[in-house]
């Protein structure tokens, strides 16, 4: 996975993010931290190879020295024009040598390591072989929260990606649902996330009828008709940073029932709004939103956790859900999506992404949350 490192970032910038990570790792008693290409990197650094190939790219942070970036001999001119580029040393190898040895030479041979979650396993396997006395942590196990708190410049991206998102929302309720496509609708939502800045789509989920039940579905070749509710989750990058929103609308006029499902939803993802503050767990905000929907006798059809944390990726920590205590401190964000699942009907989530703030919250999505009517 690449994307484009937001211009926003200097060097000084990254300097600080890769001594933190380091500091951080220490202090989790680790040797130090392994990152392959992929969103870790981008924040570390702002590099994003065009293409992640079989060749090591690896940026070793050592608490203490220098980040060392070990990258191909013929990647290292795209590598020197990061923005990062300047706080690293660049380690080139060239092809015939032996990437896990040059590497090696670079690590405590006895040390346990954090390494990127997206590292692929050939590399691992490569160092492990070389140095048979190190072990490894999986990054978002050993340092979850790395980078969960999000700077002012940071927030500032989510909230013009969270924007970006709202304007597509305010577009795509214009137009007809009722004879089209699920299909038709995903590619208008993604098509409208580009025109409003995104440099690239995650997801589009047009859920209708009875596939708004199934949180995981996409779009399909269903056609949408009068009388459906329709889930629409969609969202992307855009400079670097995530957007994802979902709201759920209903072609024509709901049923009784529809109303009341999607009132249910609504409060729910006001009281986990609400249960956001220094201090409260992940877990206080999920247990927020789902007493609502289990009071309203809809318990078992809340299949999902509450949210998930956004940044350079879509999906990161922290996640919101039972059992998970780390607490909300300023400047994370995430999601709040509750949904209420009927099988073989019809599903209803609401998600916002929010920030944590000095003292509660702030959204980073604005379109209504009262049930929107399209033809
Ligand atoms: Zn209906
Ligand atoms: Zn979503
Ligand atoms: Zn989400």
């Amino acid at each position: 996975m690449t994307g484009t490192a937001p211009a926003t970032f200097t060097a000084d910038d990254y300097r600080a993010r890769m001594e933190r990570a380091a500091r951080a790792a220490a202090e989790a008693g680790l040797a130090g931290l392994l990152v392959a290409p992929g969103p870790d990197l981008v924040w570390l650094t702002g590099y994003a190879p065009t293409a992640v190939t079989e060749r090591l790219t690896l940026l070793v942070l050592t608490p203490g020295r220098t980040p060392v970036l070990v990258v191909p001999a013929l990647e290292a001119p795209d590598a020197a024009r990061a923005p990062g580029a300047t706080a690293l040393t660049p380690h080139e190898w060239t092809d015939g040598a032996d990437p896990y040895a040059v590497t090696a030479a670079l690590l405590d041979g006895t040390g346990r390591f954090g390494i990127s979650d997206d590292t692929w396993a050939m590399h691992l396997l490569g160092l492990q072989r070389t140095l048979p006395g190190t072990s490894y942590a999986c990054l978002t196990d050993a340092l979850p929260m790395l980078r969960a708190v999000k700077d002012t410049a940071e927030r500032e991206l989510l909230a013009a990606a969270g924007a970006a998102a709202d304007q597509a929302f305010e577009e795509i309720r214009k137009v007809p649902f009722a004879g089209r496509r699920e299909s038709e609708i995903g590619a208008a939502l993604a098509e409208l996330l580009l025109r409003f800045g995104h440099s690239r789509v995650d997801f589009t989920i047009v859920g209708s009828g009875p596939n708004g039940a199934d949180p995981h579905h996409e779009v399909g070749d269903r056609v949408i008709g009068l009388g459906d509710m329709v889930v629409l989750d969609f969202g992307g990058l855009k400079d670097g940073y995530g957007s994802d929103t979902t709201r759920t609308v209903h072609v024509g006029e709901p049923t009784e029932e529809e109303r009341r499902v999607h009132d249910v939803v609504r409060e729910a993802q006001e009281a986990g709004f609400r249960a956001v503050h220094p201090g409260a767990t992940c877990q206080d905000v999920d247990r927020a939103a789902r007493a609502v929907i289990a009071d309203a006798g809809y318990g078992e059809y809340f299949i999902h956790r509450t949210g998930h944390g956004i940044g350079v990726t879509t999906h990161e920590p922290p996640y919101l859900v039972e059992g998970e205590e780390q607490p909300l401190v300023p400047g994370m964000c995430f999601s709040i999506e509750p949904g209420i699942y009927l099988p073989g009907r019809f599903g209803v989530r609401i998600e916002d992404i929010v920030t944590v703030t000095g003292d509660g919250a702030r959204r980073l999505n604005d379109t209504t949350r009262e049930m929107v009517i399209v033809e």
